[in-house]
């Protein structure tokens, strides 16, 4: 199967929008994520992919501990950001959660220890247990065929 005939199906998923956080080391590093989902509810757990060449994917490996930050309808320059898509050297003041680096202002912000990995092809499926939960109430950023926001014209 085509690698284009993929993306343009699973593109079609409409989702909202995480930024990963995690500290090694003394340096936090965030990445954009949409493949995030809730696993369990006893115990609390929580799933996201993550691509074995991106830079997260060692890092969460090390730090055994991360945060999932749900994006709200007003932060998707943050998305941007920590997908690379702005080439900007910008520096983020991170709110801290369970000594766990976190976006400030997320709708929804989930910090999780590792509970366990799963080698799933040219990704690996990191599997949180969820040790703290806070929620803003505002709108989600939505992304839907490489597109923010759910407006018709992307329809
Ligand atoms: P880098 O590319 O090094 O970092 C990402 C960006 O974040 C860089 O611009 C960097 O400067 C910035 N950054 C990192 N830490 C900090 C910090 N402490 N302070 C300031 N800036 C910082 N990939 C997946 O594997 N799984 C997914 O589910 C997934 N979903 C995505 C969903 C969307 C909507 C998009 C747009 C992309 C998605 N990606 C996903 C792709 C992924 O976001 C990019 O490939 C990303 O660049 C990989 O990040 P990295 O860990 O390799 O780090
Ligand atoms: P796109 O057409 O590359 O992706 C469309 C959809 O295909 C994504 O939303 C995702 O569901 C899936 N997808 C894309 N790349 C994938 C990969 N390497 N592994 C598994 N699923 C993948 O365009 P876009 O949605 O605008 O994405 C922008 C960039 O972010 C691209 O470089 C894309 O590869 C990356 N991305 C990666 C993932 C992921 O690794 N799970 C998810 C979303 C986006």
């Amino acid at each position: 199967m085509e690698d284009r005939l993929f993306r343009d199906a699973m593109g079609k998923f409409a989702t909202g929008v995480t930024v990963i956080t995690t500290e090694i080391e003394n340096e936090v590093h965030g990445m954009t994520a949409n493949a995030f989902m809730s696993v369990s509810l006893d115990p609390k757990l929580i799933s996201i992919s993550i691509d074995e060449r991106a830079g997260m994917h060692g890092k969460l490996k090390h730090s055994g501990k991360f945060a999932v930050n749900i994006l709200s309808e007003k932060q998707q320059d943050i998305s941007m950001h920590f997908a690379g898509q702005k080439k900007e050297n910008r520096e983020i003041n991170f709110d801290w959660l369970k000594e766990t680096p976190v976006i400030k202002d997320s709708l929804v912000t989930i910090v999780c220890n590792v509970y366990s990995t799963h080698k799933a092809g040219d990704h690996t499926l990191f599997i949180g247990e969820v040790i703290h939960v806070e929620t803003n109430e505002d709108h989600p950023l939505t992304f839907y065929k490489g597109q923010y926001g759910l407006e018709t014209s992307h329809v």
